[in-house]
């Protein structure tokens, strides 16, 4: 096939022992036709937009055809679902190629929604639009929000109808990921027991990820390292953004750091450490204020599956495991407070910031502030909406800040200018994703998806047409819901 997408795909993963994985094609869907493509993304990769458009980009996209140079595969992994054990491995997912980007940088393509697999237990495969234009736009906004993520390059849909509580409209995402690595990745490996296939997927992991630790004796160790301080520094993102992502099980948290799997994840409105979204998450096991300690745990598990690597001595192996894993609190904590500084335009750190800072979420919580928008009244010196601005002990606060900005040597206006750097304007409200979500499943108008795309897109512009997206719902829409979406 002419090859004018600007494909440039390796298949490194193939590479592997067979049993990391099956090869085989997405299956074919009847009428594909696109709803998204990720023009500035596309260019990114070296990829052209409008070559995907056209039917034969199109066909590719659905899956009906394989991309030049592509061996499309399904890989196995295994992971820890709410605690228990399972083994998974790609259900709906097939791996399309790796695209080697002009700058030599490698991705995965990833078909999201393209059929069985020798890893769909009891599933169909498949995926229907709306999730996966939820995904398309929850992903793009944390790329916006400079948090790593998957990124969505395109979504397709079907022409089929599948079946869940009603009959949906098919869709396929193409996701695109530094690599699909995951903790639970490891966990299938280790738990095959072969020492020489984990040692493969390791330096696998290494070259791809951290090619700089093989400048230490025992990489291995430095490898943990590396995951256990982009796992810190992710999650510290998301907690200053409020983002919940709702199912952090092991196979759903990238060796890479990026966020991954977009199922029931969503933003805070009303500042609450207990905030959960998923209609599944019966006992808030992934509550917003668990996530740091969630990490900490799935680390734990990737610690386990490392252990034949990180030292010839059982003991000594998990007595450099458990000290690495431990040292992800402090460095999470480092992460966290660093980027609150800069939410409340601090620039140098002091001892009392942390004190500073758990007395603003004190309040926040029992004023039922709303997280992002306290921050924009704080970095616009506008006054904050609701009873949180009236509180004597938030003015007493907002007084204690004052004060400790003044300390920045360029004062107030040094504090505001950082400020709009660690406090979005926008961040994709639960029902304006709805709203954009709604018009494109139930009447084709993706009108408004295009537009909560563009607004999303410049997060950190503060310009006056993000003013409207930036209010929280209408309280009686609450409480909001989120569903796994397969
Ligand atoms: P997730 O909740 O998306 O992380 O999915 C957990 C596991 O279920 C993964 O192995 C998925 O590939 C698999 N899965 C999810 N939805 C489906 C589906 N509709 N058909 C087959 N497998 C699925
Ligand atoms: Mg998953």
């Amino acid at each position: 096939m002419e090859n004018h997408f600007g494909f440039n795909l390796d298949n490194s993963y193939s590479r592997l022992p067979a049993s990391f994985f099956s090869y085989l094609d997405p299956t074919p869907v009847p009428a594909p036709e696109a709803v998204c493509i990720n023009d500035k993304l596309a260019t990114s990769l070296g990829l052209d937009g409008q070559a995907l458009r056209q039917d034969d980009g199109v066909a590719i996209l659905a899956g009906n055809q394989n991309p030049p140079g592509g061996v499309p595969l399904a890989q196995a992994y295994a992971g820890h679902q709410f605690g228990h054990f399972t083994m998974l491995g790609d259900g709906r997912a097939i791996l399309i190629g790796e695209q080697v980007t002009p700058s030599g940088q490698r991705y995965d393509l990833q078909l999201k929604g393209s059929g069985r697999t020798p890893y769909s237990r009891g599933g169909d495969g498949k995926s229907t639009l709306g999730p996966m234009l939820r995904e398309y736009i929850i992903s793009e906004a944390m790329y916006a929000l400079k948090i790593p993520t998957t990124r969505s390059l395109a979504v397709v849909t079907t022409g089929e109808k599948i079946q869940r509580e009603t009959l949906l409209p098919g869709a396929v995402l193409t996701r695109v990921a530094a690599s699909h690595l995951r903790v639970g990745t490891f966990q299938y490996v280790a738990g095959r027991g072969s020492e020489k296939e984990l040692r493969l997927l390791a330096d696998y992991a290494i070259e791809r990820h951290f090619p700089g630790a093989k400048a230490e004796t025992n990489w291995y160790i430095r490898f943990l390292k590396e995951v256990i301080d982009a796992q810190a520094s992710l999650v510290a993102q998301w907690m200053l953004v409020g983002f919940v992502h709702g199912v952090m099980n092991t196979d759903n948290m990238a060796i890479s750091g990026e966020t991954i799997d977009y199922g029931p994840c969503a933003f805070m409105d009303t500042f609450d450490p207990s905030t959960v979204f998923s209609s599944i998450d019966h006992h808030g096991r992934y509550a917003y204020a668990n996530q740091p300690t969630i990490a900490a745990w799935n680390l734990a598990r990737l610690a386990e599956s490392l252990l034949p690597l990180l030292d010839p001595d059982p003991e000594t192996a998990r007595e450099i495991g458990q000290h690495e894993v431990e040292r992800f609190a402090s460095s999470y904590d480092r992460y966290y407070l660093d980027g609150m500084r800069r939410k409340l335009g601090l620039k140098k750190s002091e001892q009392a910031d942390k004190d500073l800072v758990r007395d603003l979420l004190q309040l926040m919580y029992e004023h039922k502030a709303d997280y992002t928008n306290t921050f924009l009244d704080l970095t616009f010196e506008g006054s904050s909406q609701g009873v949180l601005g009236q509180s004597p002990d938030f003015i007493q606060w907002k007084k204690r800040w004052k004060e400790r900005c003044g300390q920045n040597e360029g004062g107030w206006e040094e504090a505001q200018e950082l400020m709009k750097t660690g406090n979005p304007a926008v961040i994709p409200r639960n029902h304006r994703v709805e709203e954009a979500l709604r018009g494109a499943v139930q009447s084709s108008d993706y009108a408004p998806l295009r537009k909560l795309l563009r607004i999303l897109e410049h997060p950190f512009a503060h310009t006056p047409e993000q003013r409207e997206f930036a209010k929280p719902p209408d309280p009686s829409a609450l409480p909001y819901r989120t569903f796994c979406g397969t």
